[in-house]
């Protein structure tokens, strides 16, 4: 389906990106994974998946913290593969804590990795997508790019932020074969939920299974958690011909969240 497409997925060594990496590979697309860390494995963890899905990959060390490294993370998988077809930008981390005691070095990394990283990522590919007239940008949003919870003001605020970028380059694309559109997962089980937990727990002073049921899956009607699969595979539908006028805006995946 997507064969001979070249997919760029940041953040994609654990969770959703891994399973969004995973799902375009078995479409046939030629598939970079990143993160800032560069371990072995995920060099073997990029081969093997190429392997099974009798594609190509690679994996590009890039912190999309630094705007430089996010620009040459797009360079780097051109230089590999020619171009850049779909550009997936997921990296993203988590802080829970009271405005009041909220660290303002949290603020700013926050911001960086999963707001502004969209900026510097989308800047970098846009105009090569515009000139060969088909391009697609899947942004990770949250159901908190649509709506708030108390003690996470930035990572609710970068993910408002970047719903609000996905409507501007979907506007910037419209009439080039560009779509830009956010998926915005409710609880989806991964590492970072898992950190959440803790976090959680200590801000509310309860147990896990009181801040699963009360806290996490509250606002998830469906009292079920997304899987990285679901999310990977929606990324795959936004990518296809189906999809071609579908731009500037979300999908959610939440269970029903966003409807309550
Ligand atoms: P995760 O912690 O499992 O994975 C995050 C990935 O980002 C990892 O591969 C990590 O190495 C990478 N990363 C972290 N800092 C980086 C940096 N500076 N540069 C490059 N890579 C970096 O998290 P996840 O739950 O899979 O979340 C992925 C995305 O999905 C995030 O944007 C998150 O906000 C969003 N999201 C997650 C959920 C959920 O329930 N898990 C819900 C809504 C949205």
């Amino acid at each position: 389906m997507l064969r001979g497409k070249v997919a760029v997925v940041t953040g994609s060594t654990s969770g959703i990106g891994l399973g969004v990496l995973k799902e375009l590979a078995a479409a046939g697309a030629k598939v970079v994974m990143n993160d800032h860390l560069d371990n072995t494995e995920d060099h073997d963890q990029v081969a093997e998946i190429a392997k099974q899905y009798e594609t190509e990959g690679v994996y590009i060390r890039a912190d999309m913290s630094k705007a430089d490294e996010c620009a040459a993370l797009i360079e780097q998988a051109r230089e590999k593969f020619g171009k850049v077809d779909i550009l997936v930008n997921n990296a993203g981390i988590q802080h829970v804590e009271k405005i009041e005691e909220f660290p303002p070095q949290k603020w700013e990394l926050i911001l960086s990795i999963n707001l502004s990283s969209s900026f510097y990522t989308i800047r970098s590919v846009m105009g090569q997508m515009k000139e060969q007239k088909w391009g697609r940008i899947v942004n990770i949003a949250s159901a908190h790019g649509l709506t708030a919870s108390p003690y996470k003001s930035a990572y609710v605020a970068a993910k408002h932020g970047v719903v609000g970028l996905t409507k501007t380059v979907g506007l910037e694309g419209a009439e080039h074969g560009v779509t830009c559109n956010a998926i915005c997962p409710g609880y989806v089980w991964t590492p970072l939920v898992e950190g959440q937990l803790e976090d959680q727990m200590k801000a509310h002073g309860k147990d896990r299974d009181w801040v699963i049921r009360e806290v996490l899956l509250t606002r998830q009607p469906s009292k079920e958690f997304a899987t990285v699969e679901q999310i990977g595979q929606t990324a795959v539908f936004l990518c296809t011909d189906a999809a071609s006028q579908i731009t500037g805006t979300t999908i959610s995946v939440d269970g029903g969240w966003t409807a309550l």
